[in-house]
């Protein structure tokens, strides 16, 4: 059991014992790792840090002591509502991650709901792509999941099923862009129309691809629309923490319109201290997040963001050609933007067998559950590993044809 130390150590003993600590982890620098992970190079890193550092102290809730911050966070924003196409009467919030974005829609839609249309027990239908997180924030909020399969062959959101859930508690319909099992679009258009229809709250989860799908298609390359310019989108998820590249702890949760910020804010009074007024699910809030988000933002620019999407999409056809041609595995299409999702189509090669022979070279592996695959999270930083990879993915497929191994662990855990 490890006590507080009665005297405490130096800080360059300390800080061996850390980078030591790190050894036996799994090299995300080396692109070994097929998630968890978000890296451009040294440099844009520095910024982030130094960023960071330079808002160390900050606390984001302190806008009036830190009226600077305000003026970073304003630019964020800014920025980030320019890029999904919103309208002027748009805002939206600084958060930690993707769960506090999606955890503050589901808060908002419910109390408008029950406000506006006097629903109580709501629930909401989505596809069963959608992330957990929607279940979490659903367990707090007592709010019911309901989550329509993707019956179509294109692991789409499915409309027409998902029109068959809806009933008067119904109070959100969600699409994702992408979705993280399969890395494809849902079609948005069709859900946010069916939305419209029944008069419901529609949320775009594009944690993924919000900061990245504006650029791939700047490369020219198809993107389905997904954001504000696609009528009866009401809020959307995306992180900057993912592919925005800035510090962890960095969201943002857009809303069309900011007459709707009433739903989404905590206004308290019933204390010494006078009015506690916050729309965020934190209290105090780093500065160093939002700091470095703005610097990062401001340091790559379109232009930045533009070159590491290309460098992200050469990588993922490169690594998806690469497992194609290998003879037993086949990539499961379509796949979008920088997920995807491969598995064997030849019943004597366990693909499970073959992710464990990946993660005895080295390799950190994400397993699909359904159907039984591989799933691989590229960023650009994968872009040094794609030869190794495929190298060792052919070392393993031949090493398991030969033993004919199952693998000893029946699916493996996402996260
Ligand atoms: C990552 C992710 C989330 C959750 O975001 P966190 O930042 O991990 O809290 C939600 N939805 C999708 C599609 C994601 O990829």
């Amino acid at each position: 059991m490890t006590l507080l130390p009665q005297k405490g150590r130096p800080w360059s003993e300390l800080k061996a014992e850390l980078d030591a600590a790190k050894a036996d982890d799994f090299s995300w620098r080396q692109g070994r790792m097929a998630l968890y992970f978000y890296f451009l190079d040294d440099e844009v890193t520095r910024v982030a840090q130094e960023a960071y550092l330079t808002y160390w102290t900050e606390n984001a809730m302190g806008q009036r002591a830190f009226p600077s911050m305000k003026r970073l966070e304003g630019e964020v924003i800014s920025m980030a509502l320019a890029l999904h196409h919103a309208p002027k009467e748009a805002t939206a919030t600084f958060t930690s991650g993707g769960s506090e974005s999606i955890f503050l829609a589901l808060k908002t839609a419910r109390d408008w709901a029950r406000e506006t249309k006097g629903v109580e027990r709501p629930n909401i239908v989505i596809p069963r792509t959608g992330h957990p997180t929607f279940d979490r924030a659903a367990q707090h909020l007592g709010v019911e999941v309901r989550r329509v399969p993707t019956s179509r062959n294109d692991f789409r959101a499915d409309p027409r099923e998902m029109a068959k859930r809806i009933d008067g508690r119904t109070i959100m319909l969600l699409g994702s862009a992408p979705n993280y099992p399969f890395g494809v679009f849902d079609p948005i258009r069709e859900i946010a129309a069916l939305a419209q229809q029944h008069g419901l709250w529609m949320h775009v989860d594009a944690c993924v691809g919000g900061f990245l799908a504006p650029f791939v298609r700047k490369l020219g390359r198809e993107i389905p629309d997904f954001d504000f310019a696609v009528p009866g989108v009401t809020s959307i998820s995306a992180d900057l923490h993912k592919y925005a590249y800035t510090a962890k702890g960095a969201s943002m949760m857009m809303l069309r319109d900011a007459a709707l910020l009433k739903w989404q804010t905590f206004n308290f009074s019933d204390w010494e201290r006078g009015a506690y007024v916050n729309s965020t699910a934190q209290g105090t809030r780093p500065g160093g997040a939002v700091a470095a988000a703005w610097a990062v933002m401001n340091f790559l620019g379109e232009e930045g963001y533009v070159h590491w999407a290309g460098v992200l999409m050469d990588t993922v056809d490169r690594m998806a050609a690469g497992i194609a041609a290998i003879p037993g595995l086949e990539v499961l299409e379509p796949h979008e933007l920088c997920i995807f999702v491969y598995r064997s189509n030849d019943p004597a090669l366990d693909i499970g067998a073959v992710a464990e022979g990946l993660t005895q070279r080295g390799w950190f592996v994400g397993r699909q559950a359904e159907p039984p695959g591989i799933h691989l999270h590229l960023n650009p930083a994968h872009s040094i590993a794609v030869d190794d990879y495929l190298s060792d993915l052919r070392d393993a497929v031949t090493e398991v044809r030969k033993t004919g191994a199952r693998a000893l662990e029946a699916s493996g855990r996402t996260y």
